[in-house]
C-alpha cells in the first residue's frame, strides 16, 4: 500500500531531519554577528587612536614646565665665568660665594639672624629668591692674601674707584641686575638675571631659557 508508506517515509524523514534555522533567521544572525564584529573593530582603532594621540609627558627638566631647577642656569653660569675673568683683567679677583640655592638652603638661610644666630642676609624664603632658581650669584673680594672681604671701599687695583663698584659696573655690562640698587632689602653682594620673569612666573613654573 503505497500511502502508508509515504506517510511512514514522511515521519521518519521529519525525525531523522537535522535541526535547521530557517533561512530568514539564519540572515539575521549573521547580520547581528558581523555588526558586533564592526563594533568591536571600531571601538579598537578608537581606542588605538587615543592612546596613540595621548600627548607625550613633559621632559624632566623642561623649560617651560615646573620642573625642578637643581643648579645654575647655564647663561647665568657663562656670564658669571666672563665676570670673573673680566674683572681679573682689571686686577680685581672674585669669588662667587654664592650660586645656586635649595629652598631648603634658602628656609636655613633666613633663619639666620631671626630664629638663629648671625646678620640677616636674606629677607626670602625658600622659592622666593632667584637664588633658588639658579639665576643669581652672590660675590666677594678676594685680597692678594687670600683673605675674602665685603669690603666696599676697598681699592686694591688702586685705580681710585672702588674695586666693588668697579665689578657691579662690570655685571651690569653683562645684563645681571644689582642688589644694591633694591630699595626695600640692599643686597649688595647679589647679582641676578631674571629674563623676565617675576619670581611669581618662576613659581608658577615658568623658566627662562638654557641657552642664548
Ligand atoms: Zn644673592
Amino acid at each position: 500500500m503505497p500511502e502508508p508508506l509515504a506517510r511512514q517515509d514522511t515521519t521518519v524523514g521529519r525525525i531523522g531531519q537535522p535541526y535547521v534555522i530557517p533561512r530568514q533567521k539564519q540572515k539575521r544572525s549573521r547580520v547581528m554577528t558581523s555588526l558586533v564584529l564592526i563594533a568591536i573593530i571600531v571601538m579598537g582603532w578608537r581606542w588605538m587612536d587615543t592612546v596613540q594621540n595621548r600627548p607625550a609627558p613633559a621632559p624632566e627638566q623642561s623649560q617651560t614646565g615646573s620642573a625642578t631647577v637643581t643648579g645654575l642656569n647655564p647663561i647665568v653660569a657663562k656670564k658669571a665665568d666672563a665676570l670673573v675673568a673680566q674683572t681679573g683683567k682689571i686686577g680685581i679677583k672674585i669669588l662667587i660665594t654664592d650660586d645656586f640655592r635649595s629652598s631648603e638652603e634658602q628656609n636655613a638661610l633666613y633663619k639666620q639672624g631671626r630664629s638663629k644666630p648671625g646678620q640677616v642676609v636674606t629677607n626670602v624664603k625658600g622659592g622666593a629668591s632667584y637664588h633658588n632658581y639658579g639665576l643669581a650669584v652672590d660675590f666677594a673680594l678676594v685680597k692678594p692674601d687670600g683673605d675674602v672681604i665685603w669690603d666696599m671701599k676697598y681699592d686694591g687695583n688702586d685705580n681710585g674707584r672702588a674695586d666693588w663698584m668697579e665689578v657691579v659696573s662690570a655685571a651690569k655690562k653683562l645684563g645681571f641686575a644689582w642688589g644694591g640698587d633694591w630699595t626695600s632689602f640692599k643686597d649688595y653682594p647679589h647679582l641676578q638675571m631674571d629674563f623676565g620673569y617675576s619670581i611669581k612666573d618662576l613659581q608658577n613654573g615658568k623658566r627662562p631659557p638654557a641657552t642664548e
